[in-house]
């Protein structure tokens, strides 16, 4: 069995994570993606449990206190975290996991979780990231100020990531994932088995 990958992507909002990820689900169905736990309200579009389950700040709260979170973070104003048991069962059984987390939360996975790599998903200039949160419509425009006051902290930890996808033409940036994603495949120390 090769062993399985933790697979972390992070970008500023409005960068086009959700996008972009979408349909590389579509090109690659056998991998998996980490449902996170969010105690931010549902935005008009959002389906309860397809990218996040959404609870209450006491629920989140208590996942805490239970040890059932790999890593969370507060981002602005609200609490995100990656649910444990999902990772491990997918990681146990060689699978592929994507985890959608900020840049706080990636740093915390790759100083705990081995066998994983990472994508910084990054827009092709702050005025089109501002163009497209106002676009989306999702926001307020306080909102989408603080959002963009954080893009700017996020851009600068970029060069923590191992690889860079710039989201200015959408069909090439998921071919550029998919693309990272099967030459990860193929590392020599991920294919043990075949070797051996
Ligand atoms: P994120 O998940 O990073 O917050 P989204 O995927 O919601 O970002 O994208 C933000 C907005 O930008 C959405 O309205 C989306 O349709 C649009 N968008 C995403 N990628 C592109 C692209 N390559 N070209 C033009 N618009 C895009
Ligand atoms: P949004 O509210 O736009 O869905 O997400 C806001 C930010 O939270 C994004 O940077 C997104 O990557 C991050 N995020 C989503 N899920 C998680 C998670 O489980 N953990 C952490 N640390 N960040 C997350």
């Amino acid at each position: 069995m090769n062993k399985g990958s933790l697979i972390i992507i992070s970008g500023p909002s409005g960068s086009g994570k959700d996008t972009v990820l979408k349909r590389l689900f579509i090109k690659m169905p056998e991998l998996e993606f980490s449902i996170s736990s969010v105690s931010r309200a549902m935005r008009e579009g959002e389906v309860e449990g397809e990218k996040y389950n959404f609870i209450s700040r006491e629920q989140f709260e208590q996942m805490i206190n239970d040890n059932a979170l790999l890593e969370y973070n507060e981002y602005c104003g609200n609490y995100y975290g990656t649910p444990k048991a999902p990772v491990e069962r997918c990681i146990a059984s060689g699978g592929e996991i994507i985890l959608e987390v900020d840049v706080n939360g990636a740093a915390n996975v790759r100083k705990n979780c081995p066998d994983n790599f990472s994508v910084f998903i990054a827009p092709p200039s702050f005025e089109v990231l501002r163009n497209r949160l106002t676009n989306r419509g999702t926001e307020t425009a306080d909102v989408i100020e603080s959002r963009l006051a954080r893009a700017k902290e996020e851009m600068v930890r970029a060069k923590e990531y191992d690889y860079v996808v710039v989201n200015d033409d959408l069909d090439t940036a998921v071919q550029e994932l998919a693309g990272i994603i099967l030459a990860e495949r193929h590392r020599v120390d991920r294919n043990g088995d075949i070797l051996d």
